[in-house]
């Protein structure tokens, strides 16, 4: 495969090299690592530019009729459907997820398109009430201003580009910061808002690494921080802003989900959904199942099934056809997950799969799936690292419990509560389970990874500050400003 030409940041309306001290980075595919995709440079002193366009560009952006925004919307959906296989190879070979994952990806995000003019144009709109004879109240919202997006790798396109795409709607300019290892799928992007004819200055492309992505989410200048990525980052940007009351920041992070199966269960209902839950895009994947809280009575069976399962799932490279594992995003990706799955047995777990390298044709970061077990006596909480942190990785713990009371219990213990799947034939457990677990989403006989453009997405505790992304994105992208009119008694003079 060809290496690619870096174009440089995307700021006013032009693609630039960086400027002033620049560092630059190489950014490889993880499943072919002697095919690097390209090298790209960066400088932490560009975010200010990148700032300033956006600041400049606002005020008549946000003015602009609705219909100049969603011409631009609609350009962009075009200039994506003429260039979506090529996204799809890119954003496999940048990340490693296979093929049909990445198109997958795409097919969401030109789906987005009308459901984000939808949701802009209702927002737009506000409502409306009488209080008393001559007098309204009106919830009316407008633009925040600077929004500074920062990406994760492992939905470098889509997630990133749900919020580009409302904030611009709704009359906002954008710095966006790809992940360091994305920054040509964040290039791409930036080609396509290109095409979209904004004006200068409305959508703004920076690249680099932390550094940057702290640069743009301390900035005076940014209104709006929406991240998502891991917990210890979120954590920084939280820190890091907070003498910036009036700056919303958006944080959807890290989950420990959990898929919890009842002893009244379809078995194969369950077992498909857990296996594509923990396996799919390697684990790399918030929602990803990473525990599986199965009750006594039916875990010989799902545990007969499922390893049976696991022994089928075909590791490699992400353009090959009928890969379900690509190889993990990078080297430190692959050090992580050997040294979490490594402490499992010391924290009380009998390794039924073991975590090892998968050696390919081509050189990568390619791993196997492994699976933990553990039978948790009544009122025992297990604890240690390969228990509590994300892996991020194609590792499943199943936990053999009690009862639903115990699963639900453990489910909690966790310091993540982003998304829970239940399998059960009875709405009656769903129901109590709904009550009980600490979540942000649940899914019923689906897995973990199942979620819907039309809901919200976002999580508690150590998963997100409660700024659900999702349906919800709108809300992040316009404050409310609370309306009272009264009609004046005195007629306009003509
Ligand atoms: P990450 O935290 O390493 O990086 C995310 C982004 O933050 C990158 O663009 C990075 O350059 C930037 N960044 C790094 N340090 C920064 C700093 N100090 N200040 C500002 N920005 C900084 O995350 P990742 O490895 O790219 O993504 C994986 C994580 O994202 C996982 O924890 C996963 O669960 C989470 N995630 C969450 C959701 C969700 O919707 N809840 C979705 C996808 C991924």
């Amino acid at each position: 495969m060809s290496t690619l030409l870096f174009k440089g940041n995307y700021i006013d309306g032009r693609f630039n090299q960086p400027g002033g001290r620049s560092h630059s980075l190489v950014s490889k595919d993880p499943g072919d690592l002697d095919h690097p995709v390209g090298t790209f440079a960066f400088s932490e002193e560009d975010v200010d530019g990148a700032v300033l366009a956006a600041q400049k560009a606002f005020p008549s952006w946000s003015e602009k009729e609705q219909r100049v925004r969603d011409r631009a919307a609609i350009h962009f959906q075009k200039a994506l459907k003429k260039r979506s296989r090529d996204l799809a190879v890119l954003i496999s070979r940048e990340m490693g997820k296979p093929i049909q994952d990445a198109e997958q990806e795409v097919a969401r995000m030109i789906d987005r398109v009308p459901l984000a003019r939808t949701d802009s144009a209702r927002i737009r709109k506000g409502e409306a009430f009488s209080i008393k004879p001559g007098v309204r109240g009106l919830l009316r919202y407008k633009p925040r201003g600077v929004l500074g997006i920062l990406g994760p790798f492992n939905f470098p396109a889509h997630l990133p580009n749900t919020q580009i795409l409302a904030g611009i709607l709704l009359g906002n300019s954008v710095v966006f910061k790809p992940s360091e290892l994305t920054p040509f799928v964040g290039q791409f992007l930036a080609e396509l808002w290109d095409e979209a004819d904004l004006p200068e200055g409305v959508f703004n492309l920076i690249q680099g690494d932390g550094r940057v992505g702290r640069a743009l989410a301390i900035h005076e200048g940014v209104q709006a921080i929406l991240f998502t990525g891991s917990y210890a980052t979120g954590q920084k940007i939280r820190e890091e802003t907070v003498h910036q009351p009036a700056k919303l920041v958006a944080l959807e992070m890290g989950g420990k989900n959990g898929a919890i199966i009842s002893r009244h269960v379809d078995l194969e209902e369950a077992v498909c959904g857990t296996l594509l839950g923990t396996f799919s895009m390697a684990g790399q994947r918030c929602n990803a199942t990473s525990r599986i809280l199965v009750e006594k009575q039916i875990a010989k069976r799902f545990l007969d099934r499922f390893m049976a399962s696991v022994k089928t799932l075909k590791v490699g490279y992400s353009l090959d056809p009928d890969v379900f594992i690509g190889p993990l995003v990078s080297r430190r990706a692959v050090e992580k997950y050997f040294s979490l799955t490594a402490l499992a047995p010391q924290e009380g777990f009998d390794v039924l799969q073991k975590a090892e390298p998968v050696l390919q044709e081509k050189k990568g970061y390619y791993v196997g799936p492994s699976v933990a077990l553990k039978e948790v006596k009544k009122g025992e909480t297990p604890a240690g690292a390969y228990t509590e942190e994300e892996i991020f990785g194609p590792n499943v713990a199943i936990y053999v419990v009690e009862s639903l009371e115990e699963a639900v219990r453990l489910h909690n213990s966790s310091r993540y509560g982003l998304v829970a799947s239940f399998f059960s034939t009875r709405k009656e457990e769903f129901e109590w389970i709904f009550q009980r677990l600490e979540v942000g989403l649940l899914n019923w006989n689906q897995s973990t990874t199942v979620s819907s453009a039309r809901l919200p997405f976002g999580g508690l505790k150590q998963s997100g500050s409660h700024h659900p992304v999702g349906s919800f994105v709108p809300y992040l992208c316009a404050y409310p400003v609370a309306v009272i009119e009264k009609r004046s008694s005195k007629r306009k003079e003509r």
